[in-house]
């Protein structure tokens, strides 16, 4: 079976715009309004010869309700089926109460967990992002999904991780 890689994070992190970079298409949809994923959204992507399945998610909020309680769930359900989970943060907003609340949630789901500071689109962005260390989640993977910064790093510590 090809590995599973789940995309999850706080709406608007960047996380549509991670998949793109990752599958090098531009397919998952990317929005300024938060919530535009509703489901779990499958897409094939590889590196260096490897398949991959990298899906996509709505974004995950603590104290949830109604439509968002749903795409909170749906993002819990990726998690549980995924081999590795890409954990998203906005490295120019830095860490959250949601983020640390996710994180919780991440622990108890046992999966392998790579933290991704995205949106270090220069250097003053990448030095604040060695705080997100603080989350608890190890050496945070700073990336500009926007501009492709990091991206093949990335890639190969998500291959090392499946
Ligand atoms: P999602 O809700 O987590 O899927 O976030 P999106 O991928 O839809 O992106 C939300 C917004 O953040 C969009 O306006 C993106 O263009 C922007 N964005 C995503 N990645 C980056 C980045 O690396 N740098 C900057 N500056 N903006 C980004
Ligand atoms: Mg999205």
């Amino acid at each position: 079976p090809v590995p599973v890689v789940a995309v999850v994070g706080r709406p608007n992190v960047g996380k549509s715009t991670l998949v793109n970079r990752i599958i090098g298409r531009r397919q998952a949809v990317v929005e300024d309004t938060p919530g535009v994923t509703r489901d779990r959204v499958p897409y094939d992507a590889q590196w260096n010869g490897r398949q991959f399945t990298v899906v996509d998610t709505g974004g995950w909020e603590p104290d949830a309700r109604d439509r968002a309680k749903a795409i909170a769930m749906q993002a819990e359900i990726a998690v549980q089926t995924a081999d590795v989970v890409l954990f998203v943060v906005d490295a120019m907003v830095g860490s959250t109460d949601v983020d640390e609340a996710a994180v919780r949630m991440l622990r108890r789901s046992n999966k392998p967990v790579i933290l991704v500071a995205n949106k270090a689109d220069n250097n003053a962005i990448e030095m604040e992002a060695v705080s997100l260390w603080t989350l608890g989640l190890g050496e945070p993977q700073v990336v500009s999904a926007l501009h492709g910064r990091g991206s093949g790093d990335l890639l190969d510590l998500i291959l090392a991780a499946m």
